[in-house]
């Protein structure tokens, strides 16, 4: 195994301090089990796959509800129920990235009576073909930005393309802490799920990126791959996107993704701790991926915590009883996620975290809060030692104004790319000019748009001119 003592990082970036409503250190609690959950059968990177059920039908938990025939053109995984009971209806409904998707709406029994997968007896013997087909079936192939590559097409790439397995194990986003939490108390399953992940694209290199602050993990990860040639162990500063497969694959090989690709296209698969969890969850304890970590946090919650949350559970019950004022739902983060305001948005595998930011307040030196310290989301103007958190509101301070050239936006960007001129052109049709300054390089992390003190909407601007383009 390979440690690399000295630390990573990128240019650009940045550390966000704690926002109340953060819930660090906050243990794991099972959700209550939903009454009625919305399954999309879009999920992931997949393509959406045809129902195998109908209204009407009774349903077990883990059991298939979606699944279209392998296909190499439209890559997908199955979908599972992920409560026992009665599928009511099947129609399409807003999906929580965008658009809309089928969706099969299933009402509990109580029971919670589970399908599990057949097990292996000895799931370290077995060949990756056949570890690829279990995590295909219990619906773990469908993760990452680019979903796990099996031969029964669940990616893009195909598993012999594949070099590297790179872990994820930085998380940078604002709120997000279950995923962290996760490590901390399912470390074993993560260290076993890698091993599975390993195994199931033929023994490839793995590098596993650690934030630096998790010495504990780290001694322990060092404990654990000691002995293993094929394990590189990487620590990272913990600066936002360091977790985005873009910026984590140049930051621990050097490989720059192709413009409009993914890590996939220079040979890597990224997987999160999640994915690791519930890859060992499916091959050792037969356990279909119906059920992820969630953060429910931010300024308006009243008790912020982390829950093991069953997909398809409608947002709405995660908030019962738990808001302390009225407030804006943020779905997976704060930067790049969206608002929404109809509770029955279902959490999907792709769900860190649900944030309910309070409405702004009046504030006394408006004019001096945008952009100060280059933070200019947040209503703390200074850092005061006894000011821990930072108070996340939806304050925009006003309404955008001019450009004034201060620059923030370049320094931070990841990408290395001009953000103003890219929102710029973009707001004007300058399609062309904003493709010449590689407008699709921009990994859509929304940096620049936070730190802009004219509170210029960048991100909007720039997935607007991308949107164009595709579409014409
Ligand atoms: S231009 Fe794109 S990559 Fe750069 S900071 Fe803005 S959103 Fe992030
Ligand atoms: S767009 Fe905003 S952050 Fe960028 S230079 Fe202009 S004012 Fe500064």
């Amino acid at each position: 195994m390979a440690v690399l003592a000295s630390l990573k990082t990128f240019k650009g970036g940045h550390y966000f301090g704690l926002f109340e409503g953060t819930p660090r250190g906050v243990r794991l609690k099972a959700a209550p089990l939903p009454k009625r959950v919305l399954i999309p059968l879009r999920q992931g990177f997949s393509a959406e796959v045809a129902p195998t059920v109908k209204e009407g039908d009774r349903v077990k938990t883990g059991q298939v509800i979606g699944r279209t025939e392998p296909d190499p053109h439209k890559p997908s995984t199955p979908v599972h129920a992920s409560i026992s009971g009665r599928v009511v209806k099947i129609e399409k409904r807003p999906h929580p990235l965008g658009g809309e998707a089928t969706t099969v709406i299933i009402e509990s029994d109580g029971t919670d009576e589970w399908q599990l997968l057949e097990r292996p007896a000895n799931y370290e013997k077995l060949p990756p073909e056949e570890l690829g087909k279990i995590l295909y079936e219990a619906g773990v192939t469908c993760g990452g930005q680019a979903g796990f590559p099996t031969v029964y097409h669940s990616a893009p790439a195909t598993p012999e393309k594949i070099r590297y397995l790179i872990i994820n194990a930085v998380e940078t986003e604002p709120f997000c802490e279950a995923t962290d939490q996760l490590l901390y108390e399912e470390f074993e399953k993560f260290v076993q799920g890698i091993k599975i992940l390993r195994a199931a694209l033929g023994n490839v290199q793995v590098h596993i990126g650690l934030a630096y602050n998790k010495p504990r993990i780290y001694e322990e990860l060092i404990e654990r791959f000691e002995y293993y040639d094929w394990c590189t162990i990487h620590q990272l500063r913990p600066k936002y996107p360091q977790g985005d497969d873009a910026v984590l694959v140049r930051t621990l090989l050097g490989l720059l993704l192709p413009q409009r690709g993914y890590a996939t296209d220079v040979g890597c698969v990224v997987q999160d701790v999640q994915q690791c969890v519930a890859a060992y969850e499916a091959v050792v304890e037969g356990k279909p991926f119906v059920e992820r970590v969630v953060s429910v946090a931010g300024s308006a919650v009243k008790e912020p915590g982390n829950y093991r949350v069953r997909v398809g559970t409608p947002v709405g019950d995660l908030l019962e009883k738990n808001l302390r004022c009225n407030g804006r739902i943020v779905i997976g983060s704060v930067l790049r996620g969206s608002a929404v305001g109809d509770l029955e948005i279902p959490i999907v595998k792709e769900t860190p975290a649900i944030i309910v930011l309070r409405e702004a307040e009046p504030e006394l030196l408006p004019v001096a809060g945008p952009g100060f310290d280059r933070d200019s989301f947040t209503g703390v103007y200074v850092s005061l030692p006894w000011v821990r958190y930072k108070r996340a509101t939806t304050s925009l301070n006003g309404n955008p104004r001019p450009c004034v050239k201060c620059g923030y936006c370049v320094d931070v960007c990841p990408q290395n790319l001009v953000p103003a001129l890219l929102g710029e052109y973009s707001a004007n049709g300058l399609l062309s000019e904003a493709q010449a300054l590689d407008l699709f390089a921009c990994i859509e992390c929304g940096l620049c748009a936070y730190v802009c003190p004219s509170k210029i909407p960048l991100l909007e601007q720039i997935r607007e001119g991308k949107r164009k383009i595709l579409s014409s």
